[in-house]
């Protein structure tokens, strides 16, 4: 009995940790709607580059706007994957200021890399359509921490995480990218 209540108390810590940063949170909701017309626009960025379409773009929350967007270009730099040449467009054009009413969407799940930086620019939320999981059974090299580990290794960090927006979409993009 001893260790079941043990087991359910640790249960219910790890419930209430998200949950209350997650109430910190500044976003509006939206709509599955709106978040998948943002998933089209990065699927677009994607499909600029046809053997890492890894594609991002920046939206404000509250209105949609597209405020930035980015593709992977790594083999020009390697820190270039979508959501880093995503972030740094967004400061060229917009400075570096209001990320937090702004949503990053992305073809695939960050890496530790680009969650990391999506932290500490205090973002206001992250969606992706691929998981790292499937990254990996599609044959692309990867980092094998999940986004959620980042997250939750932030503490400072309240922005939202959501995966699985078009995964069927994002995951074909993957899965017939060009190979050499
Ligand atoms: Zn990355």
């Amino acid at each position: 009995m001893i260790a079941r209540r043990a087991v359910l108390a640790g249960a219910g810590a790890l419930v209430c940790v998200p949950a209350g940063r997650r109430a910190q949170a500044k976003l509006p909701p939206i709509a599955m709607e709106r978040h998948e017309r943002a998933m089209r626009a990065a699927i677009a960025q994607g499909k600029r580059n046809a053997f890492y379409p890894f594609g991002a773009v920046i939206v404000r929350a509250d209105s949609g706007a597209v405020m930035a967007e980015g593709v992977n270009n790594s083999s020009a730099n390697p820190i270039l994957h979508g959501e880093i040449a995503c972030m740094n467009d967004y400061v060229a054009r917009n400075g570096s200021t209001g990320w937090s009413d702004c949503v990053l969407y992305t073809t695939a799940e960050p890496c530790p890399m680009c969650m990391s930086a999506l932290a500490w620019a205090r973002i206001g939320g992250v969606v992706f359509g691929t998981s790292i999981a499937s990254l990996k059974r599609f044959g692309i090299d990867q980092i094998d921490i999940p986004s959620r580990a980042v997250v939750d290794a932030a503490p400072f960090f309240t922005g939202t995480l959501l995966g699985g927006v078009l995964e069927k979409e994002t995951d074909q993009l993957f899965r017939d990218r060009r190979k050499g």
